[in-house]
């Protein structure tokens, strides 16, 4: 029951705050040691393990699995961040359903996976919780490198070419590192501040200076940095989000689902966050769905996911759209926002029409549909914003409206890399980010240390 104010429209303190407590728990809970060991001794240890082929990062199941099973959780934990320093992230928001778990031979035998991800969770707890430090740096090459975004790309970059002595600068416009697993990932993913944990975590190996509130385009440009470091990778996540094109979506009450997840990250008191009564969120993917079982987590009584398309298009995966309906997320298909209808400048419903596939094309069918809505999220994708290269050197050279690079994520411009969401051909997985930012180090070390120019 509501036990807030009754203020129609958005308000916050639907809840009281045992069911906030409540609601933005854990959302898989941490496996004890007795649990780990059972689990661990589900796996087959496979040879040529299927679920190290899925991984992006290619990290050893099998061999990190076996070290908790043989009661090295230390051990296994230096497996694991020998591939991905992110691991303990990665272990919690990997949708691991369509990775590692979907392609477990146990999944394809019994219907029911290794836990992969909470074992994973399980070792990288161990090692963070005993301040454990696998790696030192090596010899100071005296080369620098600067970073652009404390995002997972540009995170696991700067540990890479930190582990290899070169000095690295991270220049990062928001006041916290971390990007979206800062500002991004759903609350109930990563509690108890573990993105910030992570990021001391990463960079307490030492020789990563992170400079918070400088932005690339604004507080400096690329040229300034291709002139002042060896190298320069660009972790630039995505910038922009795509408009609903729908008439009158600039009503009061009409949002970006990124936007009200990033707020929701950073609130003190959930209560104080104003969540409407009827929520629609537009969109199919995963940042669709955690707006709206957030929406719904906060105290919302009815939320309607809307998207253009059938279930099996859907970028969110089956577990999400499971958590969603468990949550009492309404998921409808084949509708396209048309209206947004506002009284006194603020929406009060949306208008929708449906949609079908005409040949290979997907088309309105003219049927309408109006949805009352007193909060609209609009998550229809996010996109890259090149302004941000502007400056006085030639532009690097986009493809799909991103960066272009080579598998080592060498872009056209000399002496700039980059990795993660910003970069044309990626998955917008943080596991991928990270295996990106990785290569991309190791990319800028072998130009550094061949001809000691990159
Ligand atoms: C709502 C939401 C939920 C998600 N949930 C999941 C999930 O559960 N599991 C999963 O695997 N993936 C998830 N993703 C995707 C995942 O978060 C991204 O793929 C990943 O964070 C990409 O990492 P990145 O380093 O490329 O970019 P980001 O994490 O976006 O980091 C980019 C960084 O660059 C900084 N920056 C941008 N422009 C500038 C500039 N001009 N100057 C300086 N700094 C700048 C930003 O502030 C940010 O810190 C989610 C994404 C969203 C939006
Ligand atoms: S596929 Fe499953 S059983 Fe085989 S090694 Fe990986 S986790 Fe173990």
């Amino acid at each position: 029951m509501a036990s807030g104010h009754f203020i129609e429209g958005i308000a916050g303190g639907r809840l009281s705050a045992e069911q906030y407590a409540d609601n933005f728990s854990d959302l898989h809970p941490p496996l004890d040691h007795h649990e780990a060991l059972v689990e661990a001794d589900r796996c087959y240890f496979c040879y040529d393990a299927p679920c190290m082929n899925a991984c992006p990062t290619s990290i050893d199941i099998p061999m990190f699995i076996r070290q908790i099973a043989t009661g090295n959780p230390l051990g296994s934990a230096k497996t694991i961040f020998d591939q991905n320093i992110l691991g303990g992230m990665c272990a919690r928001v990997c949708p691991t359903e369509t990775l590692c778990e979907e392609v477990c031979v146990r999944e394809v035998a019994e219907g029911k996976p290794v836990q992969i991800g909470r074992l994973q969770r399980y070792a990288t707890d161990v090692a963070m919780s005993e301040e454990k430090q696998f790696y030192k740096r090596a010899e100071p090459t005296g080369k620098t490198v600067a970073v652009v975004g404390a995002g997972p790309s540009g995170l696991a970059a700067a540990h890479r070419l930190a582990r290899h002595g070169h000095d690295v600068t991270i220049l990062e416009a928001r006041p916290k590192a971390g990007g979206l697993n800062e500002y991004g990932i759903a609350a109930y993913k990563s509690v108890d501040d573990f993105a910030q944990a992570e990021v001391d975590y990463v960079t307490s190996i030492g020789g990563i200076d992170i400079q918070n509130g400088k932005a690339l385009g604004r507080d400096f440009q690329l040229a300034d940095l291709i002139r002042n470091y060896d190298a320069v990778f660009l972790g630039l996540g995505l910038g922009g989000v795509n408009a609903l094109r729908a008439d009158g979506e600039e009503a009061d009450g009409v949002a970006n689902a990124v936007e009200f997840i990033a707020e929701l990250r950073q609130a003190s008191d959930l209560s104080g966050l104003p969540v409407g009564r009827r929520v629609v969120v537009i969109g199919g993917g995963m940042t669709a769905i955690d707006a709206a079982v957030q929406s719904k987590l906060l105290g919302a009584e009815e939320v309607t996911v809307c998207y253009r398309r059938g279930q099996e298009h859907m970028n969110a995966s089956g577990f999400e759209q499971d958590l969603a309906a468990a949550n009492g997320v309404t998921i409808r298909h084949w509708l396209q926002p048309k209206r947004v209808i506002a009284e006194n400048g603020k929406v009060s419903a949306i208008e929708l029409e449906y949609t079908a596939m005409n040949g290979d094309k997907l088309a309105g069918t003219g049927e309408r549909l109006t949805l009352a809505a007193d909060q609209v999220f609009k998550a229809i994708g996010q996109s890259f914003v090149p302004a941000h290269l502007n400056g006085s050197v030639d532009s690097i050279e986009l493809v799909g409206g991103r960066i272009k690079v080579d598998a080592g994520g060498r872009t056209s411009l000399a002496k700039v890399w980059a990795g993660g969401d910003c970069i044309f051909g990626g998955d917008d997985l943080t596991v991928s980010a990270v295996a990106q930012g990785r290569d991309a180090a190791e990319s800028i070390h072998r130009a550094l240390t061949s001809n000691g120019r990159a």
